[in-house]
């Protein structure tokens, strides 16, 4: 039974908490023998865990008072978010654990035990992390999906708390794998269930012009990312015929990149309010005269000139250019760089990126303008040659040059590669 407490104590006790987090950040720690020093350490992590597990208790009590409805807010989670200043993802996960945790109130005002009894009790006296808990709700979840008999469950949530005294969240996922498989071996129609609700992808500016991609991938859909994205991922040969100087987590970025260029290229993306799936650039008029500056997207993300200018090489384009009010001075439709029997031209004579050393086929490559269409390069063969997006990248800023003999693309390397400059194709067996 908790007691009921009073405007002016709960006042009291919560400012008694930063007082003395201040009294204790105040203090000399450098006298302290090395064993003291870990147990003060320990202790503040403890109370670090019990602060954050006071949330259950007071987000349980915001939402039985319907404090979201009176703010007409949908949710506790975007009460959070604009009190505490808290990312979705933040209050959401707080939100969550709060529900898992924290005292339920039924619909006639009783006070029920939360729904994880035994992983509140020890989120409360500060022993496991919040990283933990999310494991543990994962992980009961699915065991509440496959219907397990209510004591079974109660069992492995015992089970996995004791678990995660002993180990972190990184391990208590394999263990809390292992307990799912043994009591629900044929668990896929569950797990099914389970995975079609969690599915989850988004795509948010970081504020610093990177953008967070994060997702929770259905099985069938990260074996599909594994397989194109892996294939793709591989290294190139550097333009100086070393090793690939990326990192994997660079080539799967890139790999993700042609990928999304494949699909716009495919020119089959279902249409989206009667438009064609486009990339829309906006630029000023300016900017596209001198090539120099930020043009954005329709979603908002900015360009430098020069790569809204390489995207503009792509089949889907839309482009629009204005002046420093926003009046509309010139704008291009869609616009196919080459013809479909150019395109079979080009992959009669390149086969494949035509960079030398390459091996990608040609459905990975792009069309590129050896003299760039924003400089009158025409689009006839004789200036055009297929590129795989990793070369495509950096043909222009790695020193290479592209020229036309017989018909054919030569690519002269840079002096620091070769200092005679000799000029070289791509020779497919
Ligand atoms: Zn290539």
């Amino acid at each position: 039974m908790t007691a009921a407490v009073s405007t002016s104590e709960a006042a009291a006790l919560a400012t008694a908490l930063p007082a003395a987090v201040a009294q204790l950040a105040g203090c000399s720690f450098s006298g302290l023998a090395d064993d003291d020093l870990l147990v003060v350490l320990r202790l503040a992590e403890r109370a670090r865990r019990q602060l954050e597990a006071l949330d259950h208790l007071l987000v349980a009590e915001v939402e039985a008072r319907n404090l979201p409805g009176r703010y007409v807010l949908r949710g506790s989670k975007q009460l959070l978010s604009g009190l505490l200043n808290l990312s979705p993802a933040e209050s959401g996960t707080r939100v969550r654990q709060a529900h898992q945790l924290g005292p339920r109130t039924s619909l006639t005002g009783e006070r029920l035990a939360p729904l994880l009894p035994v992983t509140a009790a020890a989120r409360a006296d500060g022993s496991i992390t919040a990283r933990q808990v999310d494991v543990i709700i994962a992980a009961m979840a699915r065991l509440r999906d496959a219907r397990l008999p209510v004591e079974q469950q109660a069992d492995a949530e015992a089970f996995l708390v004791e678990q995660a005294h002993r180990f972190d969240a990184g391990t208590l996922t394999g263990i809390a794998r292992q307990l799912l498989d043994t009591l629900d071996p044929d668990g896929s129609l569950a797990e099914e269930r389970t995975q079609q609700r969690r599915r989850f992808l988004s795509c948010h500016p970081n504020g610093d012009g990177m953008h967070r991609l994060t997702a929770d991938l259905d099985t069938e859909t990260a074996a599909l990312a594994m397989t194109v994205l892996h294939s793709l991922a591989s290294p190139k040969p550097s333009e100086a015929g070393e090793r690939d100087q990326r990192t994997a987590g660079q080539r799967m970025h890139d790999a993700f990149r042609a990928v999304l260029k494949l699909a716009l290229r495919a020119g089959d993306l279902p249409t989206s309010g009667g438009v064609p799936a486009t990339v829309l650039i906006t630029m000023t008029a300016e900017q596209f005269q001198t090539g120099t500056g930020l043009a954005s997207t329709s979603y908002q993300q900015k360009l430098t000139v020069d790569q809204a200018l390489r995207i503009a090489d792509e089949a889907a384009i839309s482009w629009i250019v204005h002046n420093s009010k926003g009046g509309i001075l010139n704008y291009g439709t869609t616009r196919r760089v080459a013809t479909d029997k150019q395109t079979l031209a080009l992959i009669a004579r390149d086969k494949g990126c035509a960079f030398p050393g390459c091996a990608d086929p040609p459905e990975w490559t792009e069309k590129h303008h050896i003299t760039p269409w924003a400089a009158g390069g025409a689009t006839d063969l004789d200036n055009l040659c297929l590129l795989c997006d990793h070369h495509h990248d950096r043909i222009d800023t790695g020193g290479w040059r592209i020229t036309m003999r017989d018909g054919l693309p030569w690519f002269t390397p840079p002096a620091w590669i070769d200092p005679e400059q000799r000029p070289q194709r791509n020779i497919r067996p």
